[in-house]
């Protein structure tokens, strides 16, 4: 199972939590599986976690930073324009799916509270993981001190290589940008630039209030280890998706 999955060290202390980030040959692309294949894939991801999940919520990914909370009033309902998912209902899987970009798992321990967030770059630089966190403080009064982050396997500043268009934006939200961006002059007039997005929400999840301890970030890209994961960057528009899943268990 090791194998199967990737996990973080720091959510194995808490055996009320499943999570999963899958690696290939899993694919949950929906534009290259039908559901019923991906509905398989969700029975196997429960046969191994030997666990009956109640239900699997998915969202309708659109890079936005809207954040939904998973009650029982909407738990049969789709969810569209989302692309962040809490709840406090135990047996509820919440499922984001990314190549390259990231999901980043949060936990409150004190009031059992889970969110999965899909954050790639129009993600962090709009903070969804922000959103996230003041809807989790308004609606569950969870303290930042107690939550725990984890950032996936998603791409590296090695590898997240974007133009000056890209990087003014990021430069006009965080000021601060450039200590975590490295430029290389390509020729006389064309720069290219490498936002490190993991740090970059590691910071925002530190000025939120998290305890750095309890922030735990996968230190691989997913465009260098391609061999394994899905990625964008190295398969475009044939790139499949990798599944990331969290739940409370009863
Ligand atoms: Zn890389």
């Amino acid at each position: 199972m090791q194998d199967k999955y990737y996990q973080f060290t720091i959510l194995k202390k808490y055996p009320q939590i499943i999570q999963v980030y899958t690696k290939k040959p899993i694919n949950v692309n929906l534009n290259q599986v039908t559901k019923k294949k991906r509905d398989t894939i969700y029975q196997t991801i429960a046969k191994d976690q030997n666990y009956q999940f109640k239900k699997i919520k998915s969202s309708y990914q659109t890079h936005s930073s809207n954040v939904v909370i998973i009650n029982q009033e909407n738990l049969d309902t789709e969810i569209i324009d989302c692309d962040a998912l809490i709840t406090n209902l135990k047996g509820v899987a919440l499922t984001m799916t990314t190549a390259d970009c990231q999901s980043i798992f949060l936990y409150d321990p004190i009031n059992e509270v889970i969110a999965n967030i899909h954050s790639g770059w129009k993600g962090t630089l709009n903070t969804i993981v922000l959103n996230t966190i003041n809807l989790m403080q308004d609606k569950f009064n969870s303290n930042p001190q107690d939550i725990i982050a984890c950032i996936s396997p998603s791409i590296g500043k090695c590898c997240f290589e974007v133009d000056e268009d890209v990087y003014l934006l990021f430069k006009e939200k965080f000021p601060f940008i450039d200590d975590f961006t490295e430029n290389k002059k390509i020729n006389n007039s064309l720069i290219k630039y490498y936002i490190d997005t993991k740090e970059l929400n590691k910071y925002l999840l530190i000025k939120a209030g998290l305890k750095e301890d309890n922030i735990e970030i996968s230190p691989i890209c997913t465009k260098c280890e391609y061999n394994t994961y899905h990625s964008y960057r190295a398969s475009k528009n044939e790139s499949g998706r990798n599944l990331s899943l969290i739940a409370l268990k009863e």
